[in-house]
This record gives C-alpha cells, sequence and structure tokens, in this order.
C-alpha cells in the first residue's frame, strides 16, 4: 500500500492501478495463450507465471533503487532492462545454447564418415565379408527444391567445452562445494549425497574438494511414441549428469 501512494503522489497524470491491471491482464493472457494455444503443460505455465512474477519483482525493486540513486539512470535504460524478444536469443543469454558437433553416420552399421562420404565402406570383422555399401545422402523436397541431405547424423557434445560452460555459470563453485560439505543423514536417505555409495566411493573421491562425480545414463527410444501403427524410429542418448549439485 505504501508504495502505490508513492507511484500515486509522484506524478499524478500517471494512473497507476490501471497499469498494475492491464500489467496482471497482460501477464494472464501470455499464460493462458502459451497453456490453450501452444499446449504447454500445466506444471510449465505455472512456472512461466512464477518467473513472470518474479520479474515484476525485480524490476520493483530496481524502481526503489532508482528512487535512492536517480543518478543510475545515467547507466540504466529500459531497452538495458527489455528481454530479448527471439527464444533463440533467450537461450544463448543463459549460455544454455550448447555447442553440438555433427558427425555422417551410416543408418545401417553406425560407422561416421567425413562429410564428403558417399557410401558406407565398412566390413564386418570376417575377411571375405562385402562392405556395408549404404548410401549415406537421400535427396528431400525442401522450399528452395530437391537437396541432398545426410540418412543420419549422430550428434555429439564435447565434455571439456560443456564443464568450461557449467563451471562459469554464477555461483557454481559455491553450489558444487555443498557436496563436499554434506553431513550424511544416518538415519533416512534424503538425497544421493546420504547413500552409501556415495560415501564409498575409492579414496573418498566423492568427499574431496575439486573432484566431480558423474552418473552415465544410456537409452534407446521411438521419438513418435511407441504406437503399433506408428513409425518405427529409434533413437539412443547417452548422457553424462554431474552428481556435485543439489
Ligand atoms: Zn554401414
Amino acid at each position: 500500500m505504501f508504495d502505490f501512494q508513492i507511484f500515486i503522489t509522484a506524478d499524478l497524470d500517471f494512473d497507476f492501478v490501471s497499469a498494475s491491471h492491464q500489467l496482471k491482464d497482460a501477464l494472464c493472457a501470455s499464460a493462458i495463450y502459451l497453456n490453450i494455444h501452444s499446449g504447454l503443460s500445466q506444471v510449465a505455465t505455472n512456472r512461466f507465471l512464477k518467473a513472470q512474477n518474479e520479474a515484476i519483482s525485480l524490476a520493483f525493486d530496481l524502481g526503489r533503487a532508482f528512487e535512492r540513486t536517480p543518478s543510475i539512470s545515467d547507466h540504466f535504460t529500459p531497452v538495458n532492462l527489455l528481454a530479448p524478444e527471439d527464444s533463440r536469443m533467450g537461450i544463448s543469454r543463459l549460455g544454455l545454447d550448447p555447442v553440438i558437433r555433427r558427425t555422417l553416420c551410416c543408418p545401417k552399421c553406425f560407422s561416421l564418415y567425413p562429410p564428403d562420404t558417399v557410401k558406407c565402406m565398412t566390413k564386418s570383422s570376417t575377411s571375405y565379408s562385402k562392405a556395408c555399401n549404404t548410401e549415406l545422402w537421400m535427396i528431400r523436397m525442401t522450399p528452395d527444391g530437391p537437396h541432398a541431405t545426410p540418412k543420419c547424423h549422430f550428434y555429439t557434445q564435447s565434455l571439456l567445452e560443456w564443464l568450461k560452460s557449467f563451471l562459469s555459470h554464477p555461483r557454481i563453485e559455491e553450489i558444487i562445494d555443498q557436496s563436499y560439505q554434506h553431513v550424511p543423514n544416518p538415519h533416512t536417505m534424503c538425497c544421493l549425497w546420504d547413500s552409501p555409495a556415495w560415501q564409498d566411493l575409492p579414496g573418498q573421491f566423492s568427499m574431496n574438494p575439486g573432484n566431480l562425480t558423474f552418473s552415465i545414463y544410456i537409452d534407446w527410444f521411438n521419438p513418435f511414441t511407441n504406437k503399433i501403427s506408428g513409425k518405427t524410429v529409434s533413437a539412443s542418448i547417452i548422457l553424462v549428469t554431474c552428481l556435485n549439485i543439489p
């Protein structure tokens, strides 16, 4: 209520109550659009609304800071505060765009090749067997006409490049340090760090500051879901997860 009075007395021409209603309506409309039109789940829509509310709270904090130190307007304009209007720019700003390498791959025997290879020449282990001979490219119709496209790619992310981006996140060292300082709960296992497996790694590996522990996950799945009459496509994924973050 105190903040309302500040704004109303500071600028009598500005209808704060009406503007605040419009802002709330705009937030509700964008969340409903994502939920009903774009198919965003209820849980994800709720997270979006929460994030928007956090952004408005931060904007209020900035407003209060401006009131105390009006000279900050020399450094900040609305352009500094507005979010990008393209999701790809948003991903880039948050450092979530990984460097993905793609390698030409045989769809039959999964051998990897340089990008200018036409056919798979891999032979099986017996010396008398024929080469795989599978065509690695196909012609696909695109808006610009027929286009030669690889039938299959193998995508990878460099662990070292991922580590560089992972360790450059704000407060990441402080967050990782929690895993070394964790005191295991002797009665209830509440998280992985309470498990005997975590504590019994050789040489107390997981407890030594600077060491990072990873899990590896491998699975094959049909990205179009498993419908009997549906397209049968198999995609595989190998994931490595750092276990030193809560
Ligand atoms: Zn092959």
